[in-house]
């Protein structure tokens, strides 16, 4: 492969996401630019960044990635997505063409892609202070670390460690239950995911990311609340929740009797959105801590007003954890990872500890923003109304759409299960790799999950408007009507 040439541009610009956007112009413009040197205006600063941008083709992207990354790192659809740019709830792939974005990065863009007030306190700190490791104090950090705070469920988990993602977030988490506690055992759910490290994959209930097969001890699986595909054949609420119930049995029968904790999503993310009822984390919290563990909520999903009324899933369920993790969309799509505590956990974790990205000041001034546009903008009770809007179109379509088995989650955070027949419940899910392949096609991006890869995951940016669902629901119907065609 040839490297292109280059060409430098000076481009003055109002703001850094401007900058971008005259950058990417200019490389649309002109197949010989290689790198732009940009000239960057925000509020109170003027500053001179140069931003390199190679050129690559799309097939040059296509060939790269399979002949230089580990085959691993697998991407959906048949033939990879090349996205080139993107703006609020839109994104555009190397051939120019427009999709409307409903899965976010994976439940990560919380607030729309390149948000004008994250852009600007992302310029804002990057030309201030970049990096400093948490072996320095930074105001970014004290500033976001009190916000925390004041959100935090009960207003009782008033500690944060921020790390770099919700693999160490979660890692963390059970490294301060253990301290804490003095116990080891930890109890985890089936269908559950967790992260990609070996602690957070052995805590994940999903043997298609448990690739190197148990490599922790002191985890034990409870079966999870997942109602449509009751592990105990029963059905809510005649089943007094027994799925709950049942982790008394499993702590006295497969650990010592004392445990360090349970961790659990409060929706299963990866596993397709499973959402438990009501009384399920009352009861399991409650039986945790009568065998002396805590509670971590995994929120790496569900924080940051995606439910809808609540800054964190668990509040749904009216349980105060005693820790909560999060990543993803704390950032809008920067890399940030957070364990939060009560003080007590905290206290239990020794010094010394270090990050060297955790705490980097312009993730966390980014995070900050924004825990900021969500309040200014009334964001958890605007999810909680939009939500309540696609939930009921999502219902229209499933009366519409034999395919679709179950409809679930909360908020923006919806997902719909498809079965070939609905009496056998069978997992459709040759169909759901079709139906994103046919979503993509109608300019439409959703996501997959489920043990079974059966159910469509979405999650758009928490700040999107009725006509974007409306349009949502549109483009969703056409690439049905296409699959059940063919
Ligand atoms: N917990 C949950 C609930 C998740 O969904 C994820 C990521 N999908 C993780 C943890 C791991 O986060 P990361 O990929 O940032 O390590």
């Amino acid at each position: 492969m040839m490297a292109a040439p280059e060409r430098v541009a000076a481009i003055p610009a109002q703001n850094c996401s401007a900058a971008r956007w005259e950058s990417n112009r200019l490389r649309a413009d002109s197949i010989a630019a290689a790198s732009a040197l940009v000239f960057v205006t925000v509020p109170s600063f003027y500053i001179r960044t140069p931003v390199t941008m190679p050129v690559m083709t799309k097939e040059e992207i296509l060939l790269a990635r399979s002949e230089f990354l580990f085959p691993a790192v697998f991407h959906l659809y048949r033939e990879p997505l090349v996205i080139e740019r993107a703006k609020d709830q839109f994104v555009w792939d190397a051939d120019g063409k427009e999709y409307l974005d409903f899965f976010g990065g994976i439940v990560t863009v919380s607030i729309g892609h390149a948000n004008e007030e994250i852009n600007a306190a992302v310029c804002r700190q990057m030309a201030t202070l970049g990096h400093t490791s948490t072996l320095y104090a930074t105001g970014p950090v004290g500033e976001l670390a009190k916000k925390l705070a004041e959100v935090s469920p009960g207003g009782r988990l008033t500690r944060s460690m921020f790390t770099n993602s919700g693999s160490e977030a979660n890692e963390t988490a059970i490294h301060a239950a253990r301290l804490f506690t003095g116990h080891s055992d930890i109890v985890a759910l089936r269908h559950s995911y967790h992260g990609r490290s070996q602690l957070s994959a052995a805590l994940t209930g999903n043997q298609a990311w448990r690739h190197s097969g148990t490599t922790a001890p002191g985890i034990t699986f409870a079966h999870n609340a997942y109602c449509y595909r009751c592990p105990f054949g029963l059905t809510y609420p005649s089943c007094g929740v027994r799925c709950a119930h049942d982790v008394r049995d499993l702590i006295r029968t497969t650990t010592s009797g004392r445990v360090a904790g349970m961790i659990a999503e409060p929706i299963q993310g990866v596993g397709g959105f499973i959402t438990p009822p009501r009384e399920y984390f009352s009861i399991v919290s409650d039986i945790v801590r009568e065998h002396g563990g805590i509670f971590i909520s995994d929120e790496v999903q569900t924080a940051w007003g995606r439910t809808g009324s609540k800054w964190f899933g668990i509040e749904h369920w009216g349980v105060t954890p005693d820790a909560v993790t999060s990543a993803k969309g704390l950032a809008n799509g920067l890399p940030i990872g957070l364990t939060l505590a009560t003080n007590e956990v905290a206290q239990a974790v020794p010094p010394p500890t270090i990050s060297t990205f955790g705490g980097n000041p312009v993730c966390s001034s980014a995070a900050s923003a924004v825990l900021d546009f969500i309040q200014q903008h009334a964001l958890l009770s605007r999810t909680e109304e939009n939500g309540q809007h696609l939930r009921e179109g999502l219902l229209r379509l499933q009366s519409k759409r034999s395919l679709i088995g179950d409809v679930r989650g909360m908020g923006l955070l919806q997902a719909l299960e498809l079965v070939t027949d609905r009496t056998a419940k069978t997992p459709a899910a040759a169909e759901t790799t079709a139906l994103l392949e046919a979503a993509r096609e109608q300019g439409l991006l959703i996501g997959k999950g489920g043990l079974h890869g059966n159910c469509v995951r979405i999650s758009p940016p928490m700040d999107i408007g009725l006509a974007d669902i409306d349009e949502f629901l549109l483009r969703l119907d056409r690439a049905f009507e296409t699959i059940t065609r063919h």
